[in-house]
């Protein structure tokens, strides 16, 4: 099944990220977390492509895993950073010959973040609209792209962050996911002027769950999302009772989500960290039902 087709089904979209692991631990800990999430039977899971050679080859392994293994559709995510057109091409095909059919297709980050100059492979590509592009000319594949509801760090403006991602939709991407955000009017801001642009696609809201402070700040500052005042505070008065912090973080995310449904957003996506248990909490916390 593709995600595409998924979505079209007109239920809401709900979905869970997670990250390479880098060790045998690791692995263990985002398996308790894929079983544990798989009840809840989310639309798709997906998988980030991490810098690095072995971290690059564990999402593969693991993206390849959860097509074999599991009942949940995944969905690959693949960066163009340090790799020839040569090299994604293979990538693909290994994802393809996995039965993996949904590929979000991204840039990537040099290593200094998100607002460093980003240097092309000299036979690779510079934008994701390419990768889409590529990946749409390699076989029937779902695509999808990254969406910025503040805007990506390094975009000029709001109206020119909107183009580049109405440009990836022309290009063939099936859907959009956003970048970690909190403020609602931020995401409906992004969708009014995608809409203004004459694009449809479905636009994802990307969902962190605050569970400490410091981590969220942390999580803020490599996205280049900006940490609103209202939500430190009303984190942040809780001071050092970290179950306080914990309920209040999850309330917030619950609210967020909320009120994102009842504007109309498609879905929700959660970076779930490679734990469940704070998704699954604002999950049974939602108003609105999402999912079949
Ligand atoms: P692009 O769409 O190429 O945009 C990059 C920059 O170039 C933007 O500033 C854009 O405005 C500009 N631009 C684009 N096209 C043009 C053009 N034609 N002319 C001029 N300027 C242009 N990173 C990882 O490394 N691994 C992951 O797995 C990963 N998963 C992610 C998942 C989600 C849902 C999101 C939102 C982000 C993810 N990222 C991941 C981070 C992402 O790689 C970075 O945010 C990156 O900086 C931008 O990627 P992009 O695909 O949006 O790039």
């Amino acid at each position: 099944e593709t995600v595409r087709d998924l979505i079209a089904a007109g239920e809401r979209s709900f979905s869970f990220e997670f990250f390479p692991p880098k060790d045998e631990q690791g692995e263990r800990q985002l398996w308790t977390a894929l079983r544990e999430l798989e009840a809840l039977q989310p639309t798709f899971v997906s998988v980030t492509y991490g810098a690095g050679g072995s971290t690059r080859d564990r999402t593969v392994r693991v993206t390849e895993r959860i097509a074999q293994d599991t009942s949940m559709t995944p969905l690959a995510h693949l960066t163009c950073v340090d790799h020839s057109r040569e090299t994604l091409r293979s990538v693909i095909g290994s994802y393809a010959a996995a039965g993996v059919r949904n590929v979000l297709a991204l840039r990537g980050d040099p290593s200094e973040g998100p607002a460093a100059p980003y240097t092309a492979h000299p036979e690779g590509l510079r934008y994701a609209v390419e990768l889409v592009e590529l990946v749409k000319s390699l076989g029937d594949f779902c695509v999808g792209v990254a969406a910025f509801p503040e805007g990506h760090p390094s975009a000029e403006s709001l109206d020119r962050d909107a183009w580049v991602l109405a440009e990836k939709a022309r290009a063939g991407a099936d859907f959009a996911i956003t970048q970690l955000f909190f403020r609602p009017e931020d995401y409906f801001g992004l969708v009014d002027r995608l809409t203004a642009l004459g694009v449809d696609i479905p636009v994802i809201p990307g969902i962190m769950p605050i569970t400490n402070l410091a981590q969220i700040r942390r999580m803020a500052e490599l996205s280049g999302a900006e940490l609103p005042p209202h939500v430190v505070e009303r984190v942040s008065k809780h001071g050092d009772d970290p179950a306080a912090v914990r309920a209040e973080g999850i309330a917030l995310a619950t609210e967020l989500c909320d009120t994102l449904l009842q504007g109309g957003a498609p879905g929700l996506h959660f970076y779930t960290l490679n734990r469940s248990k704070a998704t699954r909490e604002i999950f049974a916390g939602l108003r609105a039902p999402v999912g079949g």
